[in-house]
């Protein structure tokens, strides 16, 4: 099936599940600031970038080009821009891990030249005619220029070490991160292709949640990447689910959180509803480290929390364990 037109995105490629197709369901409120929900709680220490480092009032504001310098929200060191690129984004002096594009955390861990994306030119279309401060179609077209992106996540297939895996990569600078009828195309189709190739699927997520803008379409992604979950854990196939900062709403209440192993980066936030809203609901205190990747290791939600730069490492001896006799099963498959 190709060239048809489906609801919540424009694809002219092979279909991986049917999906509703009702163009409008009168869902549109032109007073609402349309946002993710529940609000994504403002990362932690997430990344704030100085454009240049803090000079005494004699230094001269020239001696220091812009841009080269990145302030550590934690500890407030001034990290050159060159060398925090090449510690993948992480902190050398307290260890802060800071957002990371998909890209670039992609390239952090498949062999070179190995990545194969699948729907690159997927996009998003404004099924409800959302309109509020900025239109839908407004927001896309500033986050395509803005993040180089076509939609929140990139997946595809590529080699860790020696292991072949499905890929899906959350981007948080995309809107968000948030989960919209792209984002829960894209994953289910990968974890499709997983099943298929009898491949594990690797998904990172970080997102806020649900893409509002897109209505019921945005919730439905939940059960439809959880269902290509079931029949992909059905085969026998592993699944690994790594959260990263900050993991939120509808994407923490479907498929990251049902991964055979799942596993965080140091000091990511984590939750359904952020901290504020709890606290609010419950009129109650809030433990210390409440939602941080620490405290849910603590608490039994995810099985290990594993620093950026010792992930593809991790990733390799994991995927040895959860993938032993998996080729033997395949080759007798063939
Ligand atoms: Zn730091």
């Amino acid at each position: 099936m190709s060239g048809q037109s489906r609801a919540g995105f424009e694809y002219f490629g092979p279909m991986a599940t049917t999906v509703l197709k009702k163009k409008s369901l009168g869902l549109v409120d032109t007073n609402v600031e349309p946002a993710v929900t529940p609000p994504p709680a403002p990362p932690e220490g997430g990344t704030s970038f100085a454009k240049k480092p803090k000079i005494t009032s004699k230094s001269r504001k020239r001696d220091i080009p812009e841009g080269l310098w990145t302030k550590c929200p934690r500890c407030s060191a001034m990290i050159f821009d060159k060398e925090l690129d090449e510690n993948l984004k992480v902190c050398p002096t307290c260890n802060h891990h800071f957002t990371i594009g998909a890209r670039e955390r992609i390239h952090s861990l498949v062999e070179t030249c190995t990545f194969e994306e699948m729907d690159a030119e997927m996009i998003s279309v404004d099924v409800l005619g959302f309109t509020g401060a900025a239109s839908y179609k407004d927001k896309l077209n500033s986050n395509w220029r803005k993040t180089n992106l076509k939609d929140a996540v990139v997946t595809g297939i590529g080699q860790i070490g020696p292991h072949r895996v499905a890929l899906g990569v959350m981007d948080f600078s995309f809107l968000g991160g948030s989960m919209g009828s792209v984002v829960g195309e894209k994953l289910t189709r990968l974890i499709e292709r997983g099943t298929e190739k009898n491949l594990p699927v690797i998904i990172i997520s970080t997102s806020g949640g649900a893409r509002m803008y897109e209505g019921m379409f945005s919730l439905m992604q939940m059960a439809k990447t959880c269902a290509a979950l079931a029949y992909h854990a059905q085969a026998k196939l592993p699944y690994v689910s790594i959260l990263t900062n900050p993991d939120y709403a509808g994407v923490m209440a479907s498929y990251a959180s049902v991964g055979d192993l799942i596993l965080a980066e140091p000091g990511a936030l984590i939750g359904f509803a952020g901290p504020r809203v709890i606290k609010d609901t419950t009129q109650a205190e809030l433990p210390p480290g409440f939602q941080t990747a620490e405290f849910l290791l603590d608490h039994g939600l995810i099985d290990a929390i594993v620093p950026r730069k010792e992930m593809k490492a991790r990733l390799i001896e994991y995927l040895d364990y959860l993938t032993t006799g998996l080729s033997a099963r395949a080759a007798k498959k063939a």
